[in-house]
């Protein structure tokens, strides 16, 4: 039997949720302090704690077998890995958004805008789709304070509560994607015997979660 690696957040908005689930499925690991990889005792499988950037190409060229990542990461990655299952946590919509005393009102009006974002290629396909010449700035973090610094005129970014849009002067635009935590496997995996396992338990899991609120 092939023991199979899953690579998931080492820290951050994922990681915790990550966990749970994994041991919800009744899996017995470490969770991580400072060795990389954990050993699951009760299951063929090992467990990687990685940046999430990484995690998409990781399961796409083999390194890791399986993934626990945010849509958003996987599309502006480009990675061709075969989506197992959503997973209910990680939710969050990647937006345009202007400055709150902007007048922009139709897509049209950003012909010829600079748009500053650590998501280039979500973005200018979205741009393309809709026939918008914009200028895309790729910037690695804070974007929101692009508009104010003259920097850009709008921002494409991830808002949750939209807080952080309203204090840094803009406001939400356009929604362009919805994106959750999923779980993802190397694409010559999707029907081996321990992945079906593990999509199973999984799957039994999020029922039980979406039966107990009923
Ligand atoms: P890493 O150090 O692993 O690269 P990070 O800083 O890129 O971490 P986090 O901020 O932990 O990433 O976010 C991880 C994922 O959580 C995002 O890619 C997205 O899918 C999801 N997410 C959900 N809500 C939010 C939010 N409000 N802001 C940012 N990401 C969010
Ligand atoms: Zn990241």
């Amino acid at each position: 039997m092939k023991t199979l690696k899953i690579a998931i957040q080492k820290s951050g908005r994922l990681n915790e949720k990550s966990v749970e689930i994994l041991k919800n499925c009744g899996l017995t690991f470490e969770n991580y302090k400072s060795s990389l990889i954990s050993t699951v005792t009760n299951f063929p499988l090992e467990i990687l704690f990685l940046r999430d950037d990484d995690i998409p190409e990781y399961v796409q060229d083999g390194i890791a077998d399986l993934g626990i990542v945010g849509e958003n990461v996987i599309v502006e990655a480009g990675a061709d890995v075969c989506y197992l299952q959503k997973l209910g946590f990680g939710k969050c919509t990647l937006k345009i958004a202007v400055q709150s005393t902007s007048n922009i009102t139709e897509l049209a009006q950003l012909n010829g805008k600079a748009i500053a974002t650590s998501y280039p290629v979500i973005l200018e396909k979205y741009l393309k789709a809709n026939n918008v010449d914009a200028q895309i700035r790729n910037i690695s973090g804070s974007v929101e304070i692009g508009p104010g610094l003259g920097l850009s005129d709008a921002i494409f970014d991830i808002v949750s509560t939209g807080g952080t849009l309203k204090s840094n002067g803009l406001k939400p635009f356009k929604d362009v994607m919805n994106s959750e935590a999923v779980l993802i496997c190397n694409k010559e995996l999707e029907f081996n015997a321990e992945v079906r396992e593990l999509v199973q338990r999984i799957q039994s899991v999020l029922r039980a979660k979406a039966t107990k609120y009923v």
